[in-house]
């Protein structure tokens, strides 16, 4: 492997052993394991469109019976809602309870990092964000995989007037706050085909 490549990986691996020694702790502390608290962070910023089982399947990676299984516990913990859809009874829509908002909230993941963070100097913020954003999504389109991007960098998100967005797809409007959440169906606007 190229070494670049290699240095890459070797952060981002070590980055990643952080974060799920992190999960662990934390969700250990209230009976969760890392995926409870992945699925919890998810769905704490899906937009109306990603909010279902599957979406939550693709995102995570995981097995169906993974995701069904956590499912379950997070539901028997009062942590999330099933609602059914108020247009296609078929579909269940999985909504944060306050108690499960309330359980993010009293559970702040890495508390080092902002401080960790706060320590480079933005410029350079800037370019790191904008090559890891990079490296994720090449790698996502090479895999074949969804990008689960925030809705205001999507190709579909059209500006129309002060605080006026609509999604190009689903013809909607849109509300600010969901312009910043993330959606199964962004198509990222630097979108390139290898
Ligand atoms: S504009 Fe893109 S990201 Fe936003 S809701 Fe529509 S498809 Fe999803």
């Amino acid at each position: 492997m190229d070494k670049n490549a290699a240095q890459f990986l070797e952060l981002a691996d070590r980055l990643g052993t952080l974060v799920r020694g992190n999960l662990r702790g934390v969700g250990g502390q209230s009976g969760l394991q890392p995926v409870h608290l992945q699925a919890l962070i998810y769905l704490a910023a899906a937009n109306r469109y990603s909010n279902t089982p599957q979406a939550l399947t693709d995102y995570l990676g995981l097995t169906k019976g993974t995701v069904s299984q956590s499912l379950l516990l997070l539901h028997a913990r009062g942590l999330i809602e099933r609602q059914v859809d108020s247009v296609d009874k078929r579909m269940v829509r999985l909504v944060l309870t306050d108690a499960g908002m309330q359980l993010l909230h009293d559970s702040p993941l890495l508390p080092e990092w902002t401080q960790a963070v706060a320590h480079i100097a933005p410029q350079r913020s800037k370019i790191a964000l904008a090559v890891l954003r990079e490296l994720l999504l090449t790698l996502q389109l090479s895999a074949g995989k969804r990008s689960f991007g925030v809705c205001n960098t999507c190709q579909h998100n059209l500006h129309e007037g002060p605080r006026s967005y609509r999604c190009g797809l689903t013809e909607e409007k849109l509300s600010l706050a969901e312009t910043r959440q993330i959606c199964r169906e962004h198509l990222p606007r630097e979108k390139r085909r290898r």
